[in-house]
């Protein structure tokens, strides 16, 4: 038990290196980066204290390449998910009991070595096997999971020290329990920070945890574990699992000890998850926690008063940069007629700089999306769209998949503003625009609430702070993470919580103390210390 009221470093976002030429950080992860090209790793699944390796394997490779195999993993069956959880039950017994200053130096070890021994190799595992630009993996792998971690820890100490009033003879107190039963991660492809910190922020609150990530991220998912290991994660805190997903999570879903799920990816998954869920609720101890940050169709809206350069700049950021595989992605802009001339002139010459191909060819902003089942996907829109009479294909729309899944930056116009693309995410480097006449201003405000089924983010132009407020009181339902002339994407930690509302997920903004506050169960204890003796109260005197 603690002996001590301990403070914990204050949490400072990590710095984002900048990978210049010549720079040593240039060289650490480019050396890295040839060396896990060149290697082929052999990933178990990690259960209590074992590693389990099935046989029955699945290779990894990386998609701007995907001939080239960079490992196997192993997949497991029923009974490996069930030994998970029983894992994850057993660790529980000390884990929970853990003092919270042990867990925090844990994460906070974790964080550092990230920052340091680790940081080339988690890039390079997330530009190798995920195809992000050096950029890209540094502000996700490196930098955000190291905020995670350092914010999360801040954030569990303020929560531990929000306690209720007390009086002289009454001290009452609020302890924070983990959920009593184990936690289920599952964790999307595309950012390596979200992976790690899924399951790390329910066992930072004493939880134990079944992490199950993507297919697609199993490379840099091995990072995340030694990293875990090196920092002292004990032996079934974290059980990770790979396999079929609606096998894994059936199991997990029936087990009466179920406490939560935590869930990033896309939504109508989520959906089935909650329904499964309800399906089970008989069965379950206690009611499970569900938190889910799912889909986004995220939007970009100019004012007639905006600047054009900051439009195009940022829209290309936000539509374009890792090929527009981010949730909070922009892929619908609405333009106003007057200023379309110039932002088309404008987005014409920018996207004609644009290089496509290698993470390791540090002059590319953009490479491949992740894999063949995105890129057909992503060709049926773009053809569709050269067919469609209410949209063309004003830029981009080539495509080719011999050497990796290469899909060129492609902006379509429709006239539609209803058109499937201004509405459907398809996760991808495809922005579809609109143009609306200057004078609708306030009828696209209502155009652009009402298109998507999501809210996760939107950013709007302007340089009139009247329209400014218009716009931030008429979308105010339209983005959980809503942006006043800047990209709608890049998110940081402790600065910007994260989180979509409507069908975007229930919007517990990861990396802020809402969040943790879900993996806890709070008890309150009152203590007397004068104890009634005699049951009657003055007022019953005669
Ligand atoms: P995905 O839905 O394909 O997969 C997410 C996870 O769910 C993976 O681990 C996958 O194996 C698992 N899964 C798939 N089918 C399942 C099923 N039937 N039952 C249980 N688990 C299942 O998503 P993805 O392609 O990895 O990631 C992209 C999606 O994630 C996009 O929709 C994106 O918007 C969303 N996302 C949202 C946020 C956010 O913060 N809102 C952040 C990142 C990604």
């Amino acid at each position: 038990m603690p002996k001590g009221f301990f403070n914990v470093p204050k949490a400072v976002n990590e710095p984002v290196k900048s990978y210049i030429p010549n720079s040593p950080e240039k060289a650490a992860v480019l050396a890295a980066y040839k060396k896990m090209w060149n290697e082929t790793i052999d990933v178990p699944m990690y259960i209590g204290s074992s590693e389990v390796r099935t046989g029955n394997t699945r290779t990894m490779s990386a998609p701007h390449d995907h001939k080239h195999i960079v490992g196997t993993y192993h997949l497991g069956e029923a009974q490996h998910v069930t030994q998970a959880i029983d894992a994850a039950l057993e660790a529980r017994k000390k884990w929970a009991n853990m003092p919270w200053e042990h867990r925090a130096g844990i994460f906070l070890k974790a964080a550092e070595l990230i920052a340091g021994p680790y940081r080339a190799r988690i890039n390079a595992a997330t530009m190798i096997a995920q195809s992000k630009t050096i950029f890209q993996a540094e502000i996700d792998a490196a930098c955000e999971l190291i905020d995670f971690l350092r914010y999360n820890v801040q954030f569990m100490t303020q929560i531990y020290s929000d306690q209720p009033a007390s009086v002289s003879d009454i001290w009452n107190r609020v302890e924070y329990r983990p959920l009593e039963g184990f936690v289920y991660a599952i964790t999307p492809f595309n950012f390596t920070a979200i992976a790690a910190n899924l399951p790390a922020s329910a066992a930072l609150m004493g939880n134990t945890v079944v992490w199950k990530p993507s297919d697609s991220q199993v490379f840099s998912a091995k990072v995340i574990i030694d990293v875990f290991k090196e920092a002292g994660v004990p032996d079934g805190v974290i059980n990770v699992v790979f396999g079929d997903p609606v096998m894994i999570t059936d199991i997990v879903l029936k087990h009466p000890d179920f406490a939560g799920v935590h869930y990033t990816g896309s939504t109508f998954v989520f959906k089935e998850i909650w329904k499964k869920i309800g399906e089970n609720i008989h069965t379950y101890k206690t009611y499970p926690r569900i938190v889910g940050e799912t889909g986004g169709k995220d939007f970009v809206l100019a004012h007639p008063s905006a600047n054009v350069k900051q439009v195009v700049a940022n829209t290309i950021r936000g539509a374009f940069e890792f090929q527009g595989q981010k949730c909070s992605a922009a892929s619908r802009a609405y333009f106003p007629k007057s200023l379309w001339p110039a932002i088309k002139e404008e987005m014409g010459k920018e996207l004609a700089s644009i290089k496509m191909g290698s993470p390791e060819d540090f002059s590319n902003f953009v490479t491949a999306v992740i894999h063949e089942g995105s890129f057909d996907k992503l060709v049926s829109y773009i053809e569709q769209a050269k067919q469609d009479a209410d949209a063309e294909i004003l830029f981009g729309g080539n495509y080719d998949k011999s050497v990796g899944y290469f899909i060129q930056p492609t902006v379509i116009l429709t006239t539609n503003p209803k058109y499937k693309t201004m509405e459907t995410e398809l996760f991808g480097p495809v922005l579809t625009v609109y143009i609306y006449e200057d004078a609708d201003w306030a009828k696209t405000l209502e155009l652009v609430d009402s298109t998507s089924e999501y809210a996760l983010t939107g950013a709007i132009f302007s340089q009139d702070r009247y329209a400014i407020v218009e716009a931030t009181q008429a979308l105010q339902n339209s983005a959980g993470n809503f942006y006043i002339n800047d990209k709608p994407t890049g998110a940081v930690v402790g600065m910007q919580p994260f989180g979509g509302a409507r069908a975007s997920g229930t919007n517990d903004k990861a990396g802020s103390m809402q969040n943790l506050l879900r993996w806890v169960s709070p008890r309150t204890i009152k203590e007397t210390f004068v104890t009634p003796a005699d049951y009657r109260y003055p007022f019953l005197g005669e």
